[in-house]
This record gives C-alpha cells, structure tokens and sequence, in this order.
C-alpha cells in the first residue's frame, strides 16, 4: 500500500519522464487530481504535499467538499456530465468546467456566473471516438460550437476535452489524442487564441503527454481507488 504523498510523486515522475521522452518542458502539462468519490481528508493530504488542481464529477459532491476545504485556496474543475440544472452551480464554485458539450450549456454557464468573479474557464468535450453512450460535440461540429462559444462574455474558452475508449498499448492510445490535436491546431489555425489540451487518465497519460496534453486528469494512480 502506498500513501497519498508517494502516489503523487510517482505520477509526477511519471509526468517527467513521458515530457522528457517527447522534448516537452514538464512545466507545461499541469496535473489535474480528480478527487471525485474521495473523501476530504485524501484532498487535504494532497493539498499539503502541494497539489492546487482537483476535479470533481458530481455537484452535489463537489459542493460539499468545497464547502469544507474553503480554508484551503484550491483551484476546482468540473469534469463530469453537466444538467442544465446544475449549471448555476457549476458557474458559481468552479473556476473550471471541462465538459461543456452543447451550446446550450455553454450559454447558460455564461449568463450565470457571477459578474464578481473572472470568466469561467471552459474546455469543449469532443466525443472523440464518436461513442454512442458518450457525450460531446462530434469532431466534426467543434469548429462551428467553438466560434459560436468564444464570443459568450462570461466564459474563457481554452481548448478541447475527450474521454477516449481504453485501448490497449501505446500506439493505440495515441491515435485519438493525436486527433485531438490536430482539432485544436485547426481551431487555432482559424484564428482561434486556444492553449489547452485536457486529455490523459491513470491508464494513458503518457500517450496523452505524447500528443500535447496540457492538462492531465489523473485518479486512481494519485489516490487509490475510490470508494
Ligand atoms: C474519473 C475521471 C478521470 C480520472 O480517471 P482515473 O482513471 O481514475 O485516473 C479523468 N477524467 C474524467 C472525466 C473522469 O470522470
């Protein structure tokens, strides 16, 4: 059994090494901790060791920790499905929200947050392997979201997000994020100003690193198995 303190290290080391192995600056991948079905002393324990980022899936769940954690200045992101019904929410304790998968949340996550907080950062969820049971915009509608979404005022959109299908391998794991890159280079090459990559779990990270992840979204390999 490993702590929380020696999990972290290891991913970090984990980080390093696929950087290094692709000519990346480690600095530019930021390790997102996703702590959903953890309890809130594992996210202090974490928090202590020097860990800002942590993502929940669920709000509800999410708004309890944060409620208990307020003593801590931690960064939150959501990355779970988002029902219009829990956008207000989101739009108010979250200064992330990575799966924003229709036009019509992203419009109201604007009109909802807060005029006293900066713009919600927002990543698009791109259903990358074009899954029946997962959300997301199809690749091929995320230039035409993306150019409608970055004009909402109360929202910063930052890039793409994708929850791949496991696959097996190095070579196999990197075929979807090489995609993704390759959207976020069209959008770019469109003119628009994006600079984020949220892509990579425990079981793939390095394939992810291998094809521009910025943002690697890790559980399991950071805090055991959830409960
Ligand atoms: C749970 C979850 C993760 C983390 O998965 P692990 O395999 O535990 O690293 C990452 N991204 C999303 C969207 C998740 O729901």
């Amino acid at each position: 059994m490993s702590t929380i303190p020696e999990r972290f290290a290891a991913v970090h080391q984990r980080i390093h090494q696929a950087a290094h192995s692709c000519g990346r600056d480690p600095q530019t991948i930021r390790l997102l901790a996703v702590s959903k079905r953890q309890p809130t002393n594992a996210i202090r324990i974490a928090a202590e060791g020097g860990q800002h980022d942590f993502g929940e899936s669920y709000v509800q769940e999410a708004l309890n920790k944060i409620r208990e954690l307020a003593d801590l200045a931690l960064t939150w992101h959501f990355i779970g499905p988002i029902q219009s019904n829990k956008t207000k929410d989101i739009a108010r304790h979250f200064t992330w929200a990575h799966s924003v998968d229709r036009l019509k949340i992203a419009t109201r996550l604007s009109e909802q947050r807060p005029a006293t907080l900066p713009p919600l950062n927002i990543c698009l969820q791109v259903n990358i392997d074009n899954e029946a049971s997962k959300s997301g915009f199809t690749p091929d509608a995320i230039a035409a979201a993306a150019k409608h979404i970055i004009q909402l005022p109360n929202l910063k959109l930052r890039g793409l997000m994708c929850i791949p299908q496991p696959r097996e391998g190095f070579d196999a794991q990197r075929r979807p994020f090489r995609h993704m890159c390759e959207l976020l280079n069209d959008l770019q090459q469109q003119g628009l100003a994006l600079d984020t990559l949220s892509m990579g779990m425990s079981a793939d990270l390095e394939a992810a690193i291998a094809e521009g992840a910025t943002i690697v979204r890790i559980g399991t390999a950071v805090f055991g198995e959830r409960i």
